[in-house]
Order: C-alpha cells, then sequence, then structure tokens
C-alpha cells in the first residue's frame, strides 16, 4: 500500500484517509477516472449504486492491476431498494456490477425517514456482513435520532457517518455525537461542490501556504480527522487533490476555516425532512 493516512474503524477495519468521490461520473468515463486515481496513489474509491456508475468503477479498478486488498471501495444502497430484502438483493446486484466478492465499506445512502424502513435495511447490511459480502457497515446523512434508534435496535453500531462538511457546514454537533458513540466521520461534497474554492478566507490561506483552495480545503478535512472523498473527473485536479501531505494548518489557519461556519450553510438535502 501507498505510504498515506488510514483512519481506524471500529471493527478493526483501516479506510484510507483520503479517497475519490465519483458522484457525477459518468459510467462510461468512470473507469479512466478511477485509472488516474488509482495511478495518482487513491486507495479509496468512494461510489453508489445511485451514480450509475459501478460497473465502470469495478473496471477502472481491475484494469489497474492493483491486488484487491489494496484498494478500498465504499458503495450505497438506494432509498428505492430499502427495506430488508430488496436491500440484500441491492447489495447483490453492486457486487456483481463492481466485480467484486466483497465490498469495504457498504453505506444506507439516506435515512429517508419517510419510508420507515432504515431499521430493516440496516438489518440487511448486518446480515450482508454475516454473509461476507461487505467487510464493514455505516451509514450516510443520519441525524443522532436515527443512528440511536438502529443501535439501540440492534446492538451493532454504524462504523461511519457519510454526511455533508464542508468549511461552510461544519457540523460540529454531530461530530460530537458521532465521537461519544465510537462513529467516524467522512464529509461529501468536502469542498461544497467547488464552492467554496472562491471563498476569500480560503484563497489567502492558499497564498500563505503556495497551496491551492482545494489543497487548503482538503487539508482541513485531514487535519480535522474527517475522512474525506472529493470529486473530479480531469487527471491534474485528481492528482492535485491528492498532494496534501507535505503540508499542514497551524491553529491560526483552523480559526480561520472555523469562522467560515454558516448556520444556514448547507448545500445539499436536509436529511429529516427530504422525501425522496
Ligand atoms: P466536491 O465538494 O468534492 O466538489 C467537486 C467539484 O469541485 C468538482 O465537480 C469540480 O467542479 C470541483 N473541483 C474538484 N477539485 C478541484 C480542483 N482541484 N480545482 C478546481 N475545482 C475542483 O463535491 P461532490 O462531488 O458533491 O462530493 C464529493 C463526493 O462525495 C461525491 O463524488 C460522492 O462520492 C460523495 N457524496 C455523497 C453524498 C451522499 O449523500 N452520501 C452526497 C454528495 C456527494
Amino acid at each position: 500500500m501507498t505510504d498515506q493516512p488510514r483512519v481506524e474503524l471500529s471493527d478493526g477495519a483501516a479506510i484510507p484517509q483520503l479517497g475519490l468521490g465519483v458522484w457525477q461520473t459518468p459510467n462510461d468515463e468512470a473507469a479512466s477516472v478511477v485509472g488516474a486515481a488509482l495511478k495518482t496513489g487513491y486507495r479509496h474509491i468512494d461510489t453508489a449504486a445511485a451514480y450509475q456508475n459501478e460497473k465502470g468503477v469495478g473496471e477502472g479498478l481491475l484494469a489497474s492491476g492493483l491486488a484487491r486488498d489494496e484498494v478500498f471501495i465504499t458503495t450505497k444502497v438506494w432509498n428505492d431498494h430499502q427495506g430488508y430484502d430488496s436491500a440484500l438483493r441491492a447489495i447483490e446486484a453492486s457486487l456483481k456490477r463492481l466485480q467484486l466478492e466483497q465490498i469495504d465499506l457498504c453505506l444506507i445512502h439516506w435515512p429517508a425517514p419517510n419510508r420507515g424502513l432504515y431499521l430493516d435495511t440496516w438489518r440487511a447490511l448486518i446480515k450482508a456482513q454475516e454473509m461476507g459480502q461487505v467487510r464493514s457497515i455505516g451509514v450516510s446523512n443520519f441525524e443522532v435520532e436515527h443512528l440511536d434508534r438502529i443501535i439501540s435496535e440492534t446492538g451493532v453500531t454504524p462504523v461511519l457517518n457519510q454526511i455533508e462538511l464542508h468549511p461552510r457546514f461544519q457540523q460540529t454537533a454531530l461530530r460530537t455525537a458521532h465521537a461519544e458513540r465510537g462513529i467516524k466521520t467522512e464529509s461529501w461534497s468536502p469542498l461544497g461542490q467547488g464552492q467554496l474554492l472562491s471563498d476569500p478566507a480560503i484563497a489567502a490561506l492558499a497564498a500563505k501556504h503556495g497551496r491551492t483552495a482545494a489543497q487548503v480545503i482538503i487539508r482541513w478535512h485531514l487535519d480535522s480527522g474527517l475522512i474525506v472523498i472529493p470529486k473530479s473527473v480531469t487527471p491534474s485536479r485528481i492528482a492535485e487533490n491528492f498532494d496534501v501531505f507535505g503540508f499542514k494548518l497551524d491553529a491560526e489557519d483552523l480559526a480561520a476555516i472555523a469562522a467560515l461556519h454558516q448556520a444556514d450553510g448547507r448545500i445539499g438535502p436536509n436529511p429529516t425532512t427530504a422525501t425522496f
């Protein structure tokens, strides 16, 4: 494995702290994008059934020639496949599309409380783990009430929760709740979908460190102990986003970024009220 930071999960597995996100990466580009990332040194890819590119991701992984245990693959069960039996079928379909015998980490994509099925879906993930189809199980977009319900009903705590998290929406309360429960935090839309790259405070830090805005923001996630999955389909940006291990932010930099939080800084849907 390349020398890069990993985060140990509560089930003993270790996830590379920096991965490549592939949301909105077309399936027919996914193999070459994943190939470029693996060549750069990435060892962690974040996909989902809903991204409709698991096939391309699997092809990119195979073509890389890397040993299976060198690369960490996350996928997710989509809302339409929630429920015990449908989630188990969805995991089998993901395995097939990815051409894998085991998924490293499988997440419930959204709690979708309007559907009332996330507890049954969690039981399916537990079963898939028992059957060896998935190595680790976690969730995405869960709020504290959703986390506590699945934990108290099953006794199984998700290893991580993948949530919207960037300098403009820092999720301090949920991160504290995670830490109290032994759940790691993974940041989605870590660059604010690119919107944060033109922020003047970030630009000032980039100038101070002789780095790009994207590198400063990714470094903030790493220095905050978060697992981070920036997305790009452009090989030069994929490389730029991985070239973040040679510098660190100081206390003053972290304070400047802490000040960027906004109560209404969320870009994506609110997990509690979203109905999809
Ligand atoms: P992001 O914050 O990673 O921003 C990506 C955008 O920033 C790119 O499309 C590009 O326009 C720009 N960008 C990236 N690197 C750049 C660089 N070096 N220079 C200039 N511009 C650059 O946004 P995202 O894709 O929404 O989030 C990352 C990943 O998180 C996704 O691909 C997906 O894997 C995951 N995600 C998960 C959920 C969920 O519900 N679990 C939701 C959204 C995203």
